[in-house]
């Protein structure tokens, strides 16, 4: 009989931000990103994690943990790619459109900058989104 576990903010102060993975609360550690059980929602679990693999990290204030869970977050936006599933999807939907574009060119698929620069956009936008091709 396993009661829920809930993400209490009090987790932060300790080293843990929450993440949902599927529909579940896990915690994860913001000094070294892994991602421990449901189970382990629990702060003598988490105090344990932090107290044996970051001890340099037990005591630091709150602050400095909310700044390394916004890098943790910021890292995982960068890395779409690591996320597995979903990118492979959208891989594909790239190729298609990439294919197509080369369809309506009605040339060799080797003209080069003027073909191939908007198809590598179409890439990138469609794995990594609007933003990433707004910065080129
Ligand atoms: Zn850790």
């Amino acid at each position: 009989m396993s009661r829920k576990r809930v993400y209490k903010e009090e987790f932060l102060d300790i080293g843990f931000t929450l993440l949902i993975d599927r529909g579940v609360e896990k915690p994860q550690c913001v000094g070294c990103g892994e991602v421990l059980s449901h189970e382990s929602l629990k702060e003598n679990k988490l105090e344990r994690h932090l107290h044996g693999k970051h001890p340099t990290l037990a005591g630091k204030d709150r602050q400095y943990f909310k700044r390394k869970e916004e890098q943790l977050q910021r890292q995982k936006l960068d890395t779409p790619m690591n996320t597995g599933v979903y990118s492979v999807r959208q891989a594909t939907t790239a190729s298609y459109m990439v294919a197509k574009r080369i369809t309506k060119s009605k040339q060799p698929h080797t003209s080069g900058e003027k073909l191939m620069k908007p198809a590598v956009l179409d890439v990138v936008c469609t794995i990594f989104g609007d933003d990433a091709v707004k910065n080129k």
